[in-house]
């Protein structure tokens, strides 16, 4: 029986544990038959992301800093020695100081200013510049972004500012490259509880905040971003490109929720 994602390669980056984005993107992938490698970050996440890997069928896992070039290059040869080809890619990579991730985003220093954009936003291009020469029949690219981009969301400082110029880099590469068929897109997913969202300030509150003010009036699951960007990364979505996908109940739409959405 043919799926929808047989026949398909992709590259999963940024599964730091089975609570990660990255890993319910990737169970939703091999649930359809898609042939994924990973990349993990530092040695210390080798030992999460190996067995993550292996229990999807998957032994082509590999180190890969993104702020570092080399590294990056590293990846992709040795992802071609195993693959000649390749379909998509899954970015779900950021980073910020976590003293930053709370009180003014006025206070942002300069290092930590470059070394979130870096990461959290310069990375999804350097992959890209890697991956297309590898995606000889088309392909797509996706990334992830949250709505701290779009309005201010209170903590998220300059990881929204990041975000702002991440969701800007999905629209000029998704330019750049629809004449060779890749598509490019990010899912905006509202908040889940994983290692990285443990950094931001009142992770807690910002939680409850969603889910009594979303018109699904619920948080969103690791399996509801999975389906979604199983939706992107598939050719169900051939005709979308350039587009932040919201995948957080609703959240985005709302200016006020009426009354009776509130807990009694
Ligand atoms: P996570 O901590 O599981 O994943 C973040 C990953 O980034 C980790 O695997 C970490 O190793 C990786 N990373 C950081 N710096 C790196 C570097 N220099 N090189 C390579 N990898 C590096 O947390 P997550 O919430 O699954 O985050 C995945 C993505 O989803 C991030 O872009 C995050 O901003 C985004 N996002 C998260 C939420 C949320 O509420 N959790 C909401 C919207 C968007």
């Amino acid at each position: 029986t043919t799926t929808l994602m047989s026949g398909k390669r992709g590259l999963i980056m940024g599964v730091a544990n089975d609570r990660s984005i990255a890993w319910g993107i990737a169970q939703a992938l091999a649930a359809q038959g898609a042939e994924l490698a990973f990349t993990y970050q530092g040695d210390a996440l080798e030992k999460r992301v190996r067995p993550l890997a292996e229990s999807l069928g998957s032994s082509l896992v590999m180190s890969c800093d993104v702020s570092d070039d080399a590294s990056i290059d590293a990846t992709f040869e040795e992802l071609g020695k195993s693959w000649e080809s390749l379909d998509f890619v899954v970015h779900a990579i950021a980073w910020a100081n976590r003293d930053e991730l709370k009180g003014l985003y006025l206070n942002t220093t300069r290092d930590n200013f470059v070394r979130c954009m870096d990461i959290s936003c310069y990375s999804f291009t350097a992959v890209a510049q890697r991956a297309v020469p590898m995606m000889r029949e088309g392909g797509s690219l996706l990334t992830l972004s949250y709505y701290g981009a779009e309005r201010v969301m209170p903590h998220y400082n300059v990881m929204g500012v990041a975000k702002a110029a991440l969701e800007a880099s999905v629209r000029y590469m998704s330019a750049d490259l629809g004449n060779e068929n890749i598509r490019v897109n990010a899912i905006s997913a509202g908040p889940i509880r994983t290692l990285a969202a443990s950094g931001i300030g009142d992770f807690r509150y910002i939680l409850k905040w969603n889910e009594y003010n979303s018109p699904l009036r619920r948080n969103v699951t690791l399996d509801q971003v999975g389906s979604s960007a199983l939706y992107l990364l598939s050719d169900l979505s051939s005709g979308v490109t350039g587009e932040v996908h919201h995948v957080d109940s609703g959240y985005h739409t709302v200016g006020m929720m009426a009354v009776d959405a509130a807990p009694q």
